[in-house]
């Protein structure tokens, strides 16, 4: 069997091309590695996403816009795509399979960028966490470090303020890179403190982290931390390295026109790993429902 369009990744953007896709009656199979939803689903409130004032739990979106493709026809299946092979039928390798389409959609998204200091491996899982949604209950009480100064971090230690006894925003630069909305709620919180010009060098502990080394980028000296977790969100990176011949921007993202098209004739690609300037759910949905008309269109010419 051939499918029309073969979607890999389920967060925003791929379900939204999914819902596009079956609603054009195109036979659509959606591919996801984990579980749909991708970021969205560690995402306590979405404050942002038009109709829905009093915010929205991410996992609960994910789960409407599941069912909403799967409402419309879309398949999925829960396997990990290793490589895409172009051709007039496009190949989808996936870990227990293969399948044959006419058209595919990469919406693969991206995952947190890790900060590759002496630690940090050791104490994943054990003080070091990329998911305050996750992890925040465990640090009732406790000192925690949130590493980083956009929306994620701000978000983030919102949330973890709830639980933690301190927060303490390390940031790199001598103000912070969030929202405005986001750094004017964080003002609201007495337990959360910034720290800026500052970095951090190593995590130190036995078996839980104990303190982190960090260094002052003015004066550049190291002064330590004591904290009982440290919470990562210095950005994410693109999930595209094993797509075979799509043109890749310096940092990895897919380049696509405006509308979806990659560099190679019936891939399209959506969502947070097409190069682009603003990556949030709203404009993942719009690239989604953009690169299933591109296919569809496509489709026709055949
Ligand atoms: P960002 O790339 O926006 O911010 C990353 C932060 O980490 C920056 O402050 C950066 O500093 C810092 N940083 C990067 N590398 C290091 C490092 N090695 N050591 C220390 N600090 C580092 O990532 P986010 O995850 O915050 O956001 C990703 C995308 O998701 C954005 O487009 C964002 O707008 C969106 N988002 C939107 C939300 C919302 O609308 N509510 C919520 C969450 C995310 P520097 O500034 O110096 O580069």
């Amino acid at each position: 069997m051939i499918y029309d369009v073969v979607i890999v990744g389920g967060g925003p953007a791929g379900l939204s091309a999914a819902i596009y896709s079956s609603r054009a009656r195109l036979k659509t199979l959606l591919i996801e590695k984990n579980g749909c939803g991708g970021q969205m689903t560690v995402t306590d409130l979405l404050e942002n996403y038009p109709g829905f004032n009093d915010g929205i739990n991410g996992f609960d979106l994910s789960v409407k816009l599941e069912n909403q493709a799967r409402d419309f026809g879309t398949e999925i299946v829960y396997d990990e795509v290793t490589e895409i092979k172009s051709g007039k039928v496009k190949e989808v390798v996936t870990t227990n399979s293969a399948y044959e389409a006419k058209t595919v959609i990469i919406a693969a998204g991206t995952r947190v960028k890790e900060m590759g200091i002496p630690g940090e491996a050791k104490f994943k899982g054990k003080g070091v966490s990329f998911c305050a949604t996750c992890d925040a209950p465990f640090y009732k009480e406790k000192k925690v470090l949130v590493i980083g100064g956009g929306d994620s971090a701000i978000q983030e230690a919102i949330y973890l303020a709830k639980f933690a006894k301190e927060v303490t925003i390390l940031h790199r630069r001598n103000e912070l890179k969030a929202t405005k909305i986001l750094q004017e709620r964080m003002l609201s919180y007495p337990n959360i403190s910034v720290m800026c010009n500052t970095v951090p060098k190593e995590i130190i502990g036995k078996e839980c982290i104990e303190e982190i080394l960090v260094t002052d980028l003015k004066t550049n000296r190291n002064k330590s931390l004591k904290v009982d977790g440290a919470f990562v969100f210095i950005g994410l990176v693109p999930n595209a390295l094993f797509l075979a011949d799509v043109n890749l921007d310096e940092q990895g993202y897919i380049i696509t026109d405006e509308n979806m098209h990659t560099s190679v004739d019936g891939i399209f690609a959506c969502g947070d790993i097409r190069q682009k300037h603003l990556r949030q759910v709203i404009t993942a949905a719009s690239d989604g429902a953009q690169a299933a008309v591109s296919a569809g269109h496509y489709i026709d010419n055949l």
